[in-house]
């Protein structure tokens, strides 16, 4: 298959593009660079079937033109992240909401599959139980910043909908949870990098708010897989799947786990909401995925345990990283990166 992938240098673009090369696909990817980097599919542009293009969702002519020579897009360019979506709230709307008009437009000039990548951030502060992709969603006051993410989302999950009802374009929306992995930067404010990047570099850890929310993380390897198969799958067209792993976990618990395997002496900090984004800043206390439509589609959901990817990401970390600065003679010396409540959590 002839797959372009919008976003294709970002986190789960890059990993995206190398599932469908592994298989044999042919992948072009289109990145603006903005948050997607160079090096992130460095490692695949000695490939043939492999073509990497800058350029910008929002620019119909390079769209119809990539779009005229694939089957399939995989429209994952957006922008992402609640602190860089709060940082840059127009820019945000202009590219979730015209960039996937654009897509979509092209698309149906040529008649290609699209599969869409929103958010579960679309279910906005619903906290009950595991959510079904059709339950409500709740979202806030449109002077709170962080929800145009889940508003500008949705906008384009309707988008998708109507222009399969009234169209016939084959689509398939994918909703991800907290997709983590190697190669996500915490630079846009996601958790997990920023507190393996704060625990190995010795800094203290940001917990926001009281570290009792939870979210269920997911590899990047299973919500790659996920995405493959719904694609594959005629009859995931025209509906919406939610991937996610099911396992929660507070961000204290999180703080905690990080701090046990880097070993590290980080002390942990808890910082007002108000202070890491914005007056009136509204969290979810919790983001649960029911994921029965999607085992019931493909026959498998995400399950890769949370330890085993932090563990992944850990080790990507580590050699990116610069190494932490030796302690100076006579100091007191620790096992590397061992900090005293650090050693207890990990014989507890
Ligand atoms: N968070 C935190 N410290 C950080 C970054 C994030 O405690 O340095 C919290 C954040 O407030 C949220 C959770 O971690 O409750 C997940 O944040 P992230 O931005 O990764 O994802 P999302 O909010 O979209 O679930």
């Amino acid at each position: 298959m002839r797959c372009l992938i919008t976003g294709g240098a970002g986190f789960i673009g890059s990993h995206l593009a190398e599932a469908l090369l592994a298989r044999g696909d042919t992948v072009t990817a289109l990145d603006n660079l903005s948050t997607g980097t160079r090096e992130n599919v460095r490692h695949l542009e000695g490939n043939p079937r492999f073509r990497f293009v800058v350029g910008d969702v929002l620019d119909p002519e390079t769209v119809a033109a990539l779009m005229s020579r694939c089957d399939v897009v995989f429209h994952l360019a957006a922008a992402v992240g609640v602190k860089r979506i709060i940082d840059h709230p127009l820019a945000s709307i202009q590219n979730n909401l015209r960039g996937t008009e654009v897509v979509l437009e092209q698309a149906d000039r040529f008649g290609k599959k699209v599969l869409l990548a929103s958010t579960s951030e679309v279910y906005g502060k619903n906290g009950h139980g595991p959510l079904h992709e059709d339950s409500d969603r709740v979202i806030g006051s449109t002077t709170i910043t962080r929800w145009l993410y889940a508003t500008t989302k949705a906008c384009d999950e309707f988008m998708a909908l109507a222009y399969h009802r009234e169209r016939k374009l084959p689509v398939v929306i994918v909703r991800f949870f907290n997709t983590v992995g190697p190669r996500q930067t915490g630079q846009y404010g996601m958790v997990v990098p920023r507190f393996v990047q704060q625990a190995l570099l010795g800094e203290p850890i940001t917990i926001y708010g009281d570290g009792k929310q939870t979210r269920c993380f997911t590899d990047v390897a299973d919500t790659v897989r996920c995405v493959v198969a719904l694609a594959d799958n005629p009859r995931a067209e025209g509906r919406v799947f939610n991937i996610g792993n099911g396992r929660e976990i507070s961000i204290e618990e999180l703080a905690r786990q990080v701090i046990a395997i880097t070993r590290s002496s980080s002390p942990i900090v808890y910082i007002p909401y108000e202070e890491a984004y914005e007056a009136g800043f509204e969290d979810m206390r919790r983001r649960v995925p029911n994921t029965d439509r999607l085992r019931e589609t493909i026959g498998f959901a995400p399950g890769i345990p949370f330890e085993q990817t932090l563990r992944r990401i850990i080790s990507h970390f580590e050699l990116t990283l610069p190494a932490p600065v030796a302690p100076a003679v006579g100091e007191d010396v620790l096992p590397p990166r061992l900090h005293p409540e650090a050693a207890l959590a990990a014989v507890g």
